[in-house]
């Protein structure tokens, strides 16, 4: 069914705590933590707990868990002091899209460059 927990998805894996991470929020329709591999000194994954393989995708499925994510996203931004910040959908491999279960970075604390690399 179209949101369902996939088994052999990390990010689903992570919402049930199956492998650990530093969760920074949650609630009933979103998770938050820290990545793993750092891009700037904050660097926080805001997901939806339902999984859709990326943003579009869960958009045009959910879109109130998609709003409740950029909502997220800002409430992280604020508790981390963040006066600008960077919010990224990597959106197939090409663009670097590596876990197919949507995730927004909430990247800041640093200058960021544009356009992006
Ligand atoms: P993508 O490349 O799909 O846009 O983003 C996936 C992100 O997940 C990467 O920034 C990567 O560092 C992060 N990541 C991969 N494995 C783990 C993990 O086990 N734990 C955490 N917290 N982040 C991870
Ligand atoms: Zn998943």
């Amino acid at each position: 069914m179209a949101g369902e927990a996939n088994a052999d998805c990390l990010f689903c894996k992570i919402i049930a705590g199956e492998v650990p991470a530093t969760v920074v929020r949650e609630t009933d329709t979103t998770y938050a933590f820290r990545d793993i591999n750092p891009q700037a000194p904050t660097h926080v994954l805001v997901i939806p707990k339902a999984h859709y393989p990326d943003a579009a995708t869960l958009a045009a499925a959910e879109p109130q868990i998609t709003a409740d994510l950029l909502r997220e996203a800002g409430v992280v931004a604020a508790e981390e002091k963040l006066e600008s910040y960077r919010v990224v959908f990597n959106t197939g491999s090409g663009a670097g899209q590596t876990v197919f279960h949507a995730h927004a970075h909430l990247l800041g604390g640093r200058g960021m460059q544009w356009p992006p690399g």
